[in-house]
């Protein structure tokens, strides 16, 4: 028992859970002991009180193996065929799984275009608890038949960090085919060595992550870091711990040293900054000056159209632009209260010059602080 891992756990109550396509199938298709095994964990957690939202691969493994295909598919399109073959078996191993230990499931497949809008985002929060408070298990994986390169997450990692916001999670347990975190690639190096605990997620630990993938997974560890970084950034510890290893659910529970723990970073960002520094993706740059940079960086002021120098790209309101300082650095991201358009006729200018450039005056700001995300670490960039 460990005592950090202990003070980790102790108040924790709603936990996202990733299961990965290595963990969940072996050469015979889906692995029916080792979901039976997570599943009665899982189970034996929602009767002891907490709150379990599952995120899991495994549709597109279980498809293949369906129809037998053996080389390892390289065409979106035969990727999204064979997930619309196996999403629906991965439903009913779990269901039956589950329903074993008399509780239920509910199936979620998202894109990532579902998370970018506000309402939808807010509608699947609202489904989530729900279900959270009837005690059934939400089950979800990206909707691979429809999703193109836009809208898609990428890989589950990326989707279940996405997730442990929506549900404002207290713990974010990554189960892989690995035992965690290793200082250098295991399967390159016999004098690899498991890093139990990361205080913070360093350059050194960044670089020590591959992004090699399993045969069957998409993100390696790499993705796994980034998506421990971007929980821990909201102040929710993640796990990364290996999935095939016997009671590991009920272990880490029970604060024995399992895997990899990521502490949370003491600074975390609300859900809705979050959302708007990981979800959204940008659709323009605004260049600003060294004094609207010291501004937002300081002294947590917004941003005016006196501070900006340049517009880039072509956005409406209310869309995610990047605020870029005059060498490229990037600064933060945040929500634009005009048009670039406007912006091109209101740079540079006062806000009380506002309305006579523009015929109309909605906001002082271009983008207000509440709304903007500061992403440059002042301490690491000196500026
Ligand atoms: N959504 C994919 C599947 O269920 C897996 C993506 C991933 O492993 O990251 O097969």
């Amino acid at each position: 028992m460990n005592d950090i891992r202990l003070k980790t756990i102790a108040s924790v109550k709603k936990i996202l859970i990733k299961i990965g396509s290595a963990v969940l199938t072996g050469a015979d298709g889906l692995d029916l002991k080792i979901i039976d095994a997570l599943t009665q964990e899982m189970c034996d957690l929602t009767r002891r009180g907490f709150s379990i939202v599952l995120v899991t691969s495994g549709a597109i493994a279980s498809g293949k193996h369906r129809l037998n295909i053996t080389d390892k598919l390289k065409s979106i399109p035969d990727k999204q065929a064979a997930a619309a073959v196996g999403q629906g078996r991965l439903m009913r191993v779990y269901s039956k799984a589950f329903e074993k230990n008399n509780l239920h499931v509910a199936q979620i497949l998202l894109t990532l275009s579902d998370l970018t809008d506000r309402q939808r985002y807010l509608n699947i929060r609202n489904t989530l608890s729900t279900l959270m408070d009837w005690h059934v298990t939400p089950i979800i994986n990206e909707n691979d038949s429809v999703a193109v390169d836009e809208i898609k997450f990428g890989d589950n990692d990326n989707l279940a960090a996405m997730i442990a916001n929506v549900i404002e999670a207290d713990l974010f347990i990554n189960l892989t085919a690995t035992d965690g975190l290793y200082d250098c690639n295991p399967s390159l190096s016999k004098k690899a060595k498991l890093i139990s605990l990361v205080r913070e997620i360093t350059d050194e630990i960044e670089a020590a992550a591959t992004s090699e993938t399993s045969s069957v997974g998409t993100g390696g560890m790499k993705s796994k870091i980034l998506a421990a970084r971007k929980v821990t950034s909201i102040g929710i510890p993640c796990i990364i711990a290996p999935g095939k290893k016997k009671k590991v659910l009920s272990d880490i529970m029970a604060g024995h040293e399992t895997g990899t723990l990521f502490l949370p970073q003491a600074s975390h960002l609300n859900s809705k900054k979050y959302w708007i520094a990981f979800t959204l993706r940008p659709r323009g740059r605004l260049i600003i000056d060294d004094g609207a940079k010291k501004a937002i960086l300081d002294k947590g002021k917004s941003l005016l159209p006196s501070g900006i120098t340049a517009v880039e790209g072509e956005f409406t309101t209310g869309d995610p632009v990047n605020c870029v300082d005059r060498e490229g650095n990037l600064l933060g991201k945040g929500l634009v209260n005009y048009s670039s358009d406007d912006i091109h006729r209101i740079i540079g200018l006062k806000t009380s010059q506002i309305y006579s450039a523009l015929g109309h005056k909605d906001y002082d700001e271009v983008i207000h602080r509440d709304n903007l995300v500061i992403t440059f670490d002042t301490k690491k960039s000196k500026y």
